[in-house]
């Protein structure tokens, strides 16, 4: 009784069988190394676990031209951001002709994985920022992170011995064959996915329990790679999501497991790309909010949610469940959105993310119809610990 097929139809599974493992590790040992860093360990953890189905190592020139250009791989499937491994001409030079090379976390380390090279190519900086970010700007921060990455990718088809070692969260690392088996042992047959960066205030809260009324269950699914420095750190989030839990959601309909994807900021094509990865968790349902994956101003409030009319109906094969921002309005005497309540903004609750730090710094907690109180707490704990950067709420 699955939830829905992945995407591309079948769900990749990258790591080595045991009886295999020896072998390839001891070929990984004599070959040329590459160390993989930040994002791109992050998406070779994905592709691993098959949470980039169909995608079976990393892309390769006409995928990477056809995703930027059309937004599907090459074949014509959907796919939104181009997944590659860079290396600069040096690295590119170094590998020589290769056509195995090993991947290493770090200068030393034993291997990860062993790509079997298909083709080294250029990058097309300037049309990769246009088309995934839509800006050249260096000021954002995926834009910064695409200078910063060498000037060719290599591609070709993973074989992967371990996946990156994690000591965190390490009882909600859930793979998408885990969470598929999850909830189809909580006899789930839809369920919504939850993409966050961020605590979860009330206005989130009210976001996913709406979705819920509608579906079977709810998949809470924080991404815990790489984000920016003025971000809540992924720990003090988790303390966060765990005392909601505790306190306000029901066990049987809501789960929480992390999405060890890095941020790429950019926004409307992100949100695709995050709703085709939830769909290979087996979600049926995405919530899309306001700005979503938005960074400054670079994208339109409701772009993230546009985008989405630009595939044919069933096509991405998971449905979009788009929202307003919300609030508590005193007359509704309740939570409300733009959408269902007729009252004036002296009437609702509202509060600047800015002011909202404000209080949290000064040890205040912020009105209850904000946020929860056990929330606000863990957010008052973690600024006092953090000394002079802040978390951002
Ligand atoms: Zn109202």
């Amino acid at each position: 009784m699955a939830t829905t097929p992945p995407h591309g139809g079948a769900l990749r599974n990258l790591l080595t069988e045991a009886t295999e493992a020896d072998a390839l590790r001891e070929e990984a040992r004599h070959l040329p190394k590459l160390v993989v860093s930040g994002r791109e360990l992050s998406d070779l953890e994905l592709l691993a676990v098959g949470a980039l189905s169909p995608l079976s190592g990393f892309q390769g020139e006409a995928d990477y031209h056809a995703v930027l250009e059309t937004m599907h791989l090459d074949d014509g499937l959907p796919w939104a951001i181009p997944v590659t491994l860079s290396v600069d001409e040096d690295g590119a030079h170094r590998l020589g002709g290769a056509e195995s090379i090993a991947l290493t976390a770090a200068e030393g380390d034993e291997p990860l994985a062993v790509l079997r090279i298909s083709e080294i190519f250029k990058r097309d900086r300037p049309k990769e920022a246009r088309s995934v970010f839509q800006t050249e700007d260096l000021e954002h921060p995926g834009v910064q992170a695409l200078h910063e990455a060498g000037d060719r990718c290599v591609a070709g088809r993973l074989e992967v011995l371990s996946l990156p070692p994690h000591d965190d969260f390490l009882q909600n690392r859930l793979t998408p064959a885990e969470t598929r088996e999850e909830f189809e042992r909580r006899g789930w047959r839809t369920v919504v996915g939850f993409q966050t960066r961020n605590p979860i205030h009330r206005a989130h809260e009210y976001i996913q329990k709406c979705a819920l009324e509608i579906v079977d269950g709810l998949l809470v699914h924080p991404l815990v790679g790489a984000t920016k420095a003025d971000d809540v750190p992924p720990d003090v989030r988790m303390r966060c999501y765990e005392a909601l839990f505790e306190g306000y959601y029901p066990k049987d309909r809501a789960m929480v497991s992390v999405f060890p994807a890095a941020m790429r900021y950019a926004g409307p094509k992100e949100a695709i790309w995050h709703a085709i990865c939830r769909k290979n968790y087996g979600c049926t349902h995405f919530i899309v909010g306001r700005d979503h994956a938005g960074v400054g101003d670079y994208y339109g409030t409701y772009d993230a949610q546009k985008i989405f009319e630009r595939f044919e109906p069933g096509e991405l094969g998971i449905t979009p469940l788009m929202f307003e921002h919300s609030f508590w309005c005193s007359r509704c005497e309740g939570m409300a959105s733009p959408k269902t309540c007729p009252h004036s903004e002296e009437e609702r609750v509202s509060l600047s993310g800015t002011k909202v730090r404000e209080m949290l710094r000064a040890g205040e907690r912020p009105p209850q119809e904000f946020s929860r109180p056990e929330v606000a707490d863990i957010l008052i704990d973690a600024m006092r610990g953090e000394g002079t950067n802040p978390p951002r709420p």
